[in-house]
């Protein structure tokens, strides 16, 4: 069984932004899901992860090889997708691709021909083989990403914000993509997007300011919040009144109400019983504070 260890993890940029704090996280094979709001760190864990960037203390395992103090090793082991690509625009895809296996060291020509026909296809992206790249689509171009990223067979890979900006399709194609990928590799999925974890991670941590504040299977979790979870539909200017009388964890709009999302241990008259998702497990964990964080 393959592991990541991340012990003591800390790094403040040299403006004086602290974005890691004593980041301590234990990562297995499968699906990992790392879930916070924008400016969490989540970008600057996952670039320290695959050694573009170093931190000022603590260090990162992989099967006990310190990632920091041997990077051209891990390299070879890692496959990333970062948020945003900038691929030669002029280069057609198929290039673009052999490009980028060369330089993940797949030096045999017909291993290498092979391999990029491989992940076209599977990618969905053959027909475009010829087209440049600077024509495509954003999801176009992280679908190409993501072949760019396995090409090698990596053991580690490391995905960043995948789904910001596709549309519903493109986003349930590139799940299907990612949850293809083996389980004997550590997959690990860092997003803002709830969804994007309940939806294929088994394994998760949930980072805010900097600090790992919650680490735990999706399942179990949202588990824990059973017959905790309750809702009531309230006009707008009594949320503040329910605020401050309740564990308001989240609120929605909702055909110009609000929908109040409470925990309470005990029973709640006049509120509903509310079956728990991961959406409450988060807001229960990163406070709102009465801010309406979306609508139905
Ligand atoms: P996330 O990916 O969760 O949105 P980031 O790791 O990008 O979070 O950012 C964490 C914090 O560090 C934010 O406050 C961000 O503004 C800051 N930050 C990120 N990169 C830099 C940088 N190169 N220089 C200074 N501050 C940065």
């Amino acid at each position: 069984m393959k592991k990541l260890t991340i012990s003591g993890l800390s790094k403040t940029y040299s403006n004086g932004t602290t974005a890691l704090k004593e980041v301590n996280l234990e990562v297995n094979q499968g699906m990992f899901g790392l879930l916070g709001p924008n400016g969490a760190g989540k970008s600057t864990l996952m670039r320290t992860i695959a050694t573009l960037q170093s931190s000022d203390s603590g260090n990162i395992k992989f099967d006990s090889i310190d990632i920091q103090e041997n990077q051209t090793k891990i390299k070879k082991k890692l496959g990333f997708l970062p948020q945003s690509f900038d691929f030669y625009p002029n280069l057609s895809a198929w290039d673009t691709l052999n490009y980028y296996a060369i330089l993940k060291g797949i030096t045999n020509h017909n291993e290498r021909k092979n391999l990029v026909t491989e992940w076209l296809v599977k990618v969905n992206l053959y027909d475009q083989r010829k087209k440049r790249v600077g024509g495509f689509s954003g999801g176009m171009k992280q679908r190409l990403g993501i072949a760019q990223a396995l090409i090698a067979n990596p053991e580690l890979v490391i995905v960043d914000e995948p789904t910001a900006g596709l549309d519903p399709k493109e986003r349930n194609h590139f799940h299907n993509i990612l949850s293809e990928i083996g389980e004997d590799k550590i997959v690990i999925l860092s997003t803002h997007i709830v969804d994007d974890v309940s939806d294929l991670c088994t394994d998760m941590a949930i980072i805010n300011q900097g600090q790992v504040i919650l680490q735990g299977s999706p399942l179990a979790e949202v588990e824990k919040l059973t017959g905790r979870i309750w809702r009531k539909i309230i006009k707008k200017d009594e949320l503040d009144w329910y605020s401050s009388e309740f564990e308001v964890i989240s609120s929605h709009l909702y055909m110009g109400d609000i929908r109040v999302i409470v925990y309470s241990d005990s029973d709640l008259s006049g509120f509903e019983l509310k079956t728990p998702d991961l959406e409450d497990v988060y807001f229960k964990t990163i406070p709102h504070q009465g801010d309406i964080v979306g609508g139905e």
